[in-house]
């Protein structure tokens, strides 16, 4: 018998997550726009808040007069972070310059169908009717990992 694939919320989620994905951004140009946009994004974010944490982290060194908002961080805290964030930094940038090179792939229209025709059969709508069936039919499996937990 296959292995079920973990049901805990965390994993849950993330199912959903990766079936709305795929089902909202269902061609190969539209992948490659979201991934591209997600790593950007995620850069400017972390880098932004680096900029801010180096700033914050000098500032206490030449003023001991801070607010409380700033103050509850302490200078610790910010230079582990700092340490922490120019890695995942560093990590993001080689993700960014591996997705140039996906960038430079084109595929024809033909395939883009192909794409979509796959796309809409691995993550059909959840509240399409067959969906609907498809998942009362799985909840009522003996085996379903949350009715064996009953058991
Ligand atoms: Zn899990």
């Amino acid at each position: 018998m296959a292995e079920k694939p973990c049901q805990c919320s965390d994993c849950q989620r993330f199912y959903e997550e990766h079936d709305r994905l795929i089902r909202e951004f269902p061609t190969f140009k539209q992948q490659k726009e979201l991934n591209w946009a997600s790593i950007q994004s995620f850069r400017t974010l972390c880098s932004q808040v680096t900029n801010e944490l180096q700033r914050q982290l000098s500032e206490n060194e030449f003023n001991e007069d801070l607010s409380s908002e700033e103050k509850h961080i302490s200078d610790t805290e910010i230079s582990e972070t700092l340490d922490e964030l120019e890695c995942v930094n560093a990590y993001l940038y080689s993700i960014e310059a591996l997705m140039e090179r996906i960038f430079d792939t084109k595929i024809s229209n033909h395939i883009e169908s192909k794409f979509k025709k796959i796309a809409n059969e691995l993550s059909p709508d959840p509240l399409n009717i067959d969906r609907l069936v498809l998942n009362r039919l799985f909840h009522q499996t003996p085996d379903f990992p949350d009715k064996k937990n009953i058991n």
